[in-house]
């Protein structure tokens, strides 16, 4: 990987506005741990209905995953559809691309509302399958997908693709809905935005742990602490490290990617998927390709919480970059980032604990950019004890280690003192 001139996401090539740390007491309505699209988004839709907001990021905003992901909006996970009816029924797989488009809309709602200006398109996406058994899968569930009120259309392979590059694949799948964006700079676009409404945002300000006293949170962290009547968990993949007892239901999984210096001709009108949602490509608006997966070449060692790009993986996409581009292109950035993967693929998304008033966003399983803004509009219902039907099939309690665990949690963080 020596032809590395960066190391980091190309989403950071501008500095990011700063937050301080905090220091001293606060009192909120509710305060949200992390300051990932889950975070962010949730502090702007709480401080749009005129909630007191506390948000408590332990790095930078969008340093972990929503700051190191593809910027893909996607309606539908990358399963075919029939298989994500197999693993959660039709009202389960119904919920998940609702809630995908539910998702887009609030991003699209939320450009215009802020005029952020974060590269947001409304492309479609492409999903390429290179053999005959993935193209009959995804063919099997286009009838199902339409029932379901979800445009998916089979389309030819030449035009889509680098005439160079077709041999690679069998056949070629539109979903016109989709887009894609700049992650970074439409999250911090919305932390401008949530502070403008009074929502105070904190950097650098782990939560090392959390006490339920006398019907208040006291949320410490290094230098300060927040009393809080609600505590929302925005950490993703980090979650089970709060709340021990997610352990066995979030899981750390890595995910890389790597962005070539601009190529002068059209490689991919939209962001694109193959090999079933194992690899991803787009091109930016400066002509950049923004290109990986293959996860799926080490699913055993691409696990944990460590966010360095790695030997065999970068090999594999440059494989890939290949692929699409036979005469090569100059690689600027390689980078790699930390998902929370949910035990049955759904996001937790709703009460942990009503009785003490701890709730949750997280376990997005790789596609927390394309469903976090519409979780968190649902769970912000929630905690104002109206109803979201939406999040209704995403509700923690489904598992029931959570359902033994919530009585009595009082605490947050193994580390108390
Ligand atoms: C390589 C890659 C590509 C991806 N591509 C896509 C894509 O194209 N489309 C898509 O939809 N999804 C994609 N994803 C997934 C998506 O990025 C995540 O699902 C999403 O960012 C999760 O957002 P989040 O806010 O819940 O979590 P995160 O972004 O992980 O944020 C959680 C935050 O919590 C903070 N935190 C942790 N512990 C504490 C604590 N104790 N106190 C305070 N703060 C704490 C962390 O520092 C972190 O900033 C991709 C992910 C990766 C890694």
């Amino acid at each position: 990987m020596s032809d590395a001139s960066l190391k980091h996401p190309v989403w950071w090539r501008e500095a990011p506005p700063a937050y301080p740390e905090l220091h001293g007491e606060l009192d909120a309505d509710v305060v949200i741990v992390g300051g990932g699209i889950t975070g962010v988004t949730l502090a702007y839709t709480l401080a749009e209905q005129s909630a007191t907001v506390v948000m408590l990021e332990a790095d930078r905003i969008a340093s972990a995953a929503s700051g190191r992901n593809a910027g893909f909006l996607l309606a539908a996970p990358a399963e075919p559809y029939s298989e994500a009816i197999a693993m959660w029924n039709r009202d389960g797989a119904r919920a998940m691309v609702t809630t995908g488009r539910r998702a887009h809309q609030r991003v699209k709602e939320l450009v215009g509302a802020l005029e952020l200006e974060c590269d947001y398109r409304l492309t479609g996406s492409l999903r390429l399958c290179r053999t005959e058994e993935e193209a009959e899968d995804q063919r099997a569930s286009l009838p199902e997908l339409n029932a379901d009120g979800f445009r998916m259309l089979e389309t030819q392979v030449h035009g889509n693709v680098p005439v160079e590059s077709e041999g690679h694949f069998k056949a070629a799948f539109l979903m016109p809905e989709d887009g894609e964006f700049h992650p970074v700079k439409f999250l911090h676009g919305v932390a401008v935005g949530a502070a403008g409404l009074g929502a105070r945002l904190f950097e650098h300000s782990s939560v090392k742990y959390g006490q339920w006293r006398a019907g208040l949170w006291h949320v410490h962290t290094a230098h300060g602490v927040v009393r809080a009547r609600t505590v929302v968990i925005a950490t993703n993949a980090y979650a089970p490290k709060l709340v021990p007892a997610l352990s066995r239901l979030i899981a750390p999984r890595r995910g890389q990617l790597l962005c070539t210096a601009p190529i002068d001709r059209t490689i991919a009108a939209r962001p694109t998927y193959a090999h079933w949602g194992y690899q991803s490509w787009r091109q930016l608006p400066d002509s950049r390709l923004v290109i990986g997966g293959w996860r799926d070449v080490a699913l055993d060692t691409e696990v944990g919480f460590e966010q360095n790009p790695t030997e065999q993986i970068q090999s594999a996409i440059e494989s890939g970059l290949r692929d699409l581009v036979p005469e090569g292109a100059a690689i600027e950035h390689r980078w790699a980032g930390t998902m929370g993967f949910a035990r049955d693929g759904r996001p937790l998304v709703g009460w942990l604990d009503p009785e003490h008033h701890v709730a949750i966003s997280a376990g997005y399983t790789g596609h927390g950019m394309g469903m976090a803004p519409a979780c968190t509009l649902d769970l912000a219902a929630l905690i104002n004890w109206k109803p979201a039907p939406g999040i209704a099939t995403f509700d923690p309690a489904r598992f029931n280690e959570l359902r033994d665990a919530r009585e009595g949690t009082v605490l947050l963080g193994a580390a108390v003192g």
